[in-house]
């Protein structure tokens, strides 16, 4: 049953998506504004910040440790020029990881670092990091309504109209959970804005809410949408020839991305075998440059081609008698691993065979299978795997200094709508945390400068 729309309620800003970006937004936008303007937040789910509450498996991976400039680094595509970092550079240097953590660390919220870097708070729970958020939220006056959707947004008189569609949580009780606070439309809402603030995420997992709904708003409101893709994604490889080590990791693998022949890039980080493929930071950080049919080269162990040829060689020279799995197992190999090879090597008799047995086209098979092993990419994970949407609302019309819209006057963005992506490590959160605290702060400002 769809109600009337009641006559709009006005707010001097309005948040759409109580994500991690859209609430900080707002709560920043409330600190300056010290109670002289109102910010309300409107979030589809009957519950804010979902995806934050599955991040870091749970704990929340906040942010990373390094220098601003470093953090830059883990943004964009290969292939775009340090785009994404040129955009972020202005809202990474007003909110900071230092001064992220800091914002926290004033209201009791402590973080630490673990060996690879990665900030999580003490408590390990990203619960904690979301209850740190509303109870700010609460205390500085910011409305927070849930089960509200936004479906149409119109700039009109210097201000916005926002067509909502509200859905009753008692209308859900019984019904299956993901169906409970999304497809119940019993009323729409109308609201007035004077600034709009879209930080309705991206389009993976969307069973959190974030299910792209803001490209076709941003769309609507004249900007262009670079097609979303899923970013952080798990390789597929077709008949993978290394499912028996399924679950192996290892530690500054290789990886040299190929298309039609031609080197893409080379990078190195922690790789995971999966039962139908390759993932792990490795993969998972290139995914948002992968494209099916590409050829992923990985290299195994911590040596070029090579070198691990040279000291296979000295191996075998000095101990002819050896056990061809000892000198693998020597040369950085798991047991398993040095097996499997030495099967894909076609080695008849596997990792028993004497050294000195070891012919020069199989010493080559088995550098290759080390150092340089091909899969070809079937396809990559999807928006339901994806910890990451690249592509988004194009960079090139939003200004970097205040995430305002270069095309509609008080029109703001910010989080992974936006066409960016980072790393894994913290550096998703950080950015949407950084937009969002960047465009909070020029929200206010531009209020203040019209009066
Ligand atoms: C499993 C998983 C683990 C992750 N772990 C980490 C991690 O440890 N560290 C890290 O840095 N990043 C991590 N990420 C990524 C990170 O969670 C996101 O980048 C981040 O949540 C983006 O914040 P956001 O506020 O921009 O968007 P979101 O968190 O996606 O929030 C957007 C909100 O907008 C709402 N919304 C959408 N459309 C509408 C509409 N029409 N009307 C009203 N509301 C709407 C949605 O319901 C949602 O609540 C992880 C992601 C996943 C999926």
């Amino acid at each position: 049953m769809i109600s009337p729309a009641a006559s709009p309620e006005r707010y001097a800003l309005i948040v759409i998506g109580g994500g991690p970006a859209g609430l900080f937004a707002a709560i920043r936008f409330a600190e300056a504004a010290q109670g002289a303007a109102t910010v309300l937040v409107l979030e589809k789910k009957t519950h804010p910040c979902r995806k934050l509450l599955l991040s870091g498996s749970g704990q929340c991976n906040l942010t990373h440790d390094g220098s601003v400039e470093e953090l830059l680094g883990h943004y964009g595509s290969a292939d775009k020029g340090g785009q994404a970092a040129r955009f972020l550079k202005p809202a990474l240097y007003a909110c900071s990881n230092t001064e992220l953590l800091s914002w926290f660390a004033a209201r009791g919220l402590e973080f630490e670092a673990d060996t690879n870097g990665k900030y999580f708070p003490l408590s390990r729970k990203a619960s904690s990091v979301l209850d740190q958020l509303l109870s700010e939220a609460k205390r500085l006056g910011v409305v927070l309504r849930g089960g509200r959707r936004l479906r149409a947004a119109q700039a009109e008189d210097g201000g916005f109209n926002l067509s909502v569609e509200r859905v009753e949580a008692s209308q859900g009780i019984g019904l299956p959970s993901e169906l409970r606070d999304e497809s119940l439309q019993v009323a729409s809402e109308g609201y007035r804005a004077d600034r709009l603030l879209l930080a309705t995420g991206g389009a993976s997992y969307p069973a959190t809410g974030s299910s792209g709904d803001g490209y076709a708003i941003a769309a609507a409101l004249g900007h262009r949408i670079i097609e979303p893709r899923p970013a952080l994604a798990p390789a597929y490889i077709d008949d993978f020839p290394l499912v028996g080590l399924a679950g192996l990791s290892f530690k500054g693998a290789g990886l040299c991305l190929r298309r039609a022949g031609k080197k893409l890039f080379e990078r190195e980080g922690d790789l995971l075998i999966t039962h139908k493929g390759l993932s792990g930071p490795l993969i998972l950080d290139s995914s948002r440059d992968m494209s099916p049919g590409d050829t992923l080269e990985l290299r195994f162990v911590a040596a070029s081609a090579d070198e691990f040829r040279g000291r296979l060689d000295a191996l075998v020279a000095a101990g002819p008698k050896r056990q061809l799995r000892g000198i693998l197992t020597e040369l950085g190999l798991t047991r398993s691993m040095a097996d499997e090879f030495c099967r894909l090597a076609q080695l008849p008799s596997g990792g028993e065979l004497k050294a000195a047995e070891l012919s020069r086209e199989a010493r080559q098979r088995l550098c290759s299978c080390a150092c340089a092993f091909p899969f070809e990419l079937k396809a990559l994970g999807d928006m339901d795997e994806a910890m990451a949407t690249a592509g988004g609302v194009t960079l090139e019309e939003v200004h970097p200094k205040s995430m305002e819209s270069r095309l509609v006057p008080g029109l703001y963005f910010a989080g992974e709508l936006l066409d960016f992506a980072g790393d894994t490590g913290g550096y998703n959160l950080q950015a949407a945390f950084s937009t969002a605290a960047l465009a909070g702060a020029s929200c206010i400002r531009s209020l203040i400068a019209r009066t």
